[in-house]
This record gives C-alpha cells, sequence and structure tokens, in this order.
C-alpha cells in the first residue's frame, strides 16, 4: 500500500485545524488503497495550536506533529515537514481548507498513473482580492518568470503533492533563506498544474499584510536571480555612455563658443539624478551582500520544541 504524507503548516489555527482534520479524513476515506499520514507543523502559534495538535494526535494514530520553538514562518514548517516526510508521496497544503483536499484523487492520479512527478495547483480566480493585490500579483510572476530560471504560471501556489524522489531533491537545496515556490520549479521534475477556484478562509484569519507579500516577492527575484545586480551594472554603462556624449558636447561647447556660465538646472539634475542611480545600486547591493551574511551564519531553519517523531526518523537532519 502506497503512502502519503500531508504536510500542514499551522500558524494560529485553533479555531478551524479540528475541521480541517475532519474535512480531510472525509477525502482519505474514499482513497482506500492508501495510508495517509498528518505532519502538521505547529509554527509557534501564539493561540492554543498546540493543544489542539496535542488533542488531535491522541485521537488519530495517523497524526505526527512537529511544534517550533517561536514563529518561524511558512517557508520553515514546510521544510520541516518535508524533512519528516517518509511516505511515497507528500503534499504541502494550508490548514484553512483554502487547499481543498478533494483534489487528492487527481493528483494521485497525476504521480500514479500519467508519470507526473509532482501535481500543482494554480488558482483559477482572484474573487475577493483586491485589484491592487491583482496586479502586483501579476507583475509579480512575470517579473521572476523573466529574470530567473524557474518558471511557474500564474497563480502558481503552494499546494501541491510530490513523488519521495522529488522531496528528496527539495531536501538537498538546504538554504536558510527558503522561497519554496522557487525551489519546487528549481529542481526540475514534471509537474502537472490543475487549477480550482479559490474560497474564502472559513476560520480564523489570513496573517499575511502587504508588506510581507511584498518581501516574499523581493525574496522570489533575489533568492533565484542575480538580473538585479547585472541590472545596475548595465544601467551604469548606459550613463556612463550618455554623460561621454554630454561632455564631448559641452567641451566643444565652450572651445568654440566661450564658457556660458548659466548651467544651474542641468548641475542639480545631474547631480540628483547620480545620487539617486547611486543610492538605489547600493541597495541593490545591500539586498544580496545581506542575504550572504545570513546564508554564512548558517543557522537552522527552525527550532522544535514539541515533537512526537522519534529522533531517528529525521531522515535528512543529520546530513
Ligand atoms: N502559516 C505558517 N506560518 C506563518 C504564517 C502562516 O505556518 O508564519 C501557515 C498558516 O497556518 C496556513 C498557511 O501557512 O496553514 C497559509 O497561511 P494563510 O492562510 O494565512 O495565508 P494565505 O492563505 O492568505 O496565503
Ligand atoms: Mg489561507
Amino acid at each position: 500500500m502506497k503512502t502519503v504524507d500531508l504536510i500542514v503548516p499551522c500558524y494560529n489555527e485553533e479555531e478551524g485545524l479540528e475541521n480541517f482534520v475532519i474535512q480531510t479524513n472525509k477525502v482519505i476515506a474514499s482513497l482506500l488503497e492508501y495510508k495517509f499520514r498528518y505532519i502538521l507543523v505547529n509554527d509557534g502559534s501564539r493561540d492554543k495550536t498546540y493543544l489542539v495538535i496535542k488533542k488531535l494526535a491522541d485521537k488519530f494514530d495517523n497524526i505526527k506533529y512537529i511544534s517550533f520553538s517561536r514563529n518561524f514562518g511558512k517557508e520553515a514548517a514546510m521544510y520541516a515537514g518535508l524533512q519528516h516526510s517518509t511516505g511515497d508521496y507528500a503534499a504541502v497544503m494550508d490548514a484553512d481548507l483554502q487547499h481543498p483536499p478533494e483534489l487528492f484523487p487527481q493528483m494521485l492520479e497525476a504521480l500514479e498513473k500519467e508519470g507526473y512527478d509532482c501535481c500543482a495547483t494554480r488558482r483559477d480566480s482572484r474573487e475577493g482580492e483586491s485589484a491592487f493585490r491583482g496586479v502586483f500579483s501579476k507583475l509579480f510572476f512575470k517579473l521572476s518568470n523573466k529574470m530567473t530560471d524557474v518558471k511557474m504560471p500564474y497563480g502558481a501556489m503552494d499546494y501541491r503533492m510530490m513523488t519521495r524522489q522529488m522531496v528528496k531533491s527539495i531536501m538537498e537545496l538546504s538554504e536558510v533563506q527558503r522561497f519554496s515556490k522557487g525551489i519546487f520549479s528549481w529542481v526540475g521534475f514534471n509537474t502537472k498544474w490543475i487549477s480550482f477556484k479559490t474560497v474564502d478562509r472559513q476560520l480564523g484569519k489570513t496573517t499575511w499584510k502587504f508588506s510581507s507579500l511584498f518581501k516574499y516577492a523581493i525574496d522570489g527575484i533575489a533568492c533565484f536571480s542575480v538580473a538585479p545586480l547585472r541590472f545596475t551594472a548595465v544601467m551604469g554603462g548606459v550613463i556612463f555612455l550618455i554623460s561621454l556624449i554630454y561632455i564631448i558636447i559641452t567641451l566643444i561647447q565652450t572651445l568654440f563658443f566661450g564658457i556660458t556660465t548659466p548651467g544651474y538646472v542641468t548641475m542639480l539634475c545631474a547631480i540628483l539624478f547620480m545620487g539617486g542611480i547611486t543610492e538605489m545600486s547600493i541597495g541593490i547591493l545591500g539586498e544580496y551582500i545581506g542575504r550572504i551574511y545570513m546564508e554564512t551564519k548558517d543557522r537552522p531553519i527552525y527550532i522544535t520544541q514539541f515533537t512526537n517523531f522519534d529522533d531517528d526518523e529525521k531522515e535528512t537532519q543529520e546530513q
């Protein structure tokens, strides 16, 4: 019998978690030829999520959990879950039922019968989302597909199911600053994209603010591409050429027509423009240096406080 691990990051999900397990169990019950196991990762929730998880783990014996010592973020939670996964297939999904478990049969079929290594989802509609967020997210997918070698269709989501082999490859990317959507596509393999209509969160509330989405977008590009660095270099070159032309023109003017003193506006514009460009380039450079700094510290991606996994079940940790 094939085994499937369901990796679920949970942050402040006390209200909806039990319902999530009940709803998911209904789908699982119809897939008798697979053995499902939950890996619930409590990402340092501030509410009673941990107690809910423990209660659920006592009730159902296919529930495993890892509880972090603080909030490390969804990326870290997904990493911890994948690291503990030993199933033939592993799925990553949210705890708020925005990722419908009803897609499991379709995903399993893609992996088992259609020969795919991964079955990922993309959202069909962006109902209930502000137009501004929609435009921003479109721009992000366009930019990141252009600038990086990881290609993602518009609306790509984290919700997906993949084979053991793909999970293993993902674990080989041990970077601390993780951008999973990019990592999933960076490792390659055959991915089938299925789309579905997103539904509003039923219980609890989203933890994403616009500022965190902005940070997410920057991460997405900076983690997978040095194109912004190249952009500053090219921009420097172009400005240099333009300045050269302007210098020649000014020199000729001065030599043949004498010194014309007025030039206040030109000077001011040039100083401000160059100042702006320099600041921006230093900023981009700094973004990358900051990443190098954080990466060289080689800190653990998460710290476990409680778990019901045995030590030897963690496959890749001690590598
Ligand atoms: N989550 C997490 N750590 C965080 C923030 C969120 O583990 O710091 C989990 C959360 O519990 C949920 C999933 O990530 O299962 C997606 O979060 P949310 O529903 O808030 O985001 P959205 O659906 O708006 O993308
Ligand atoms: Mg959600």
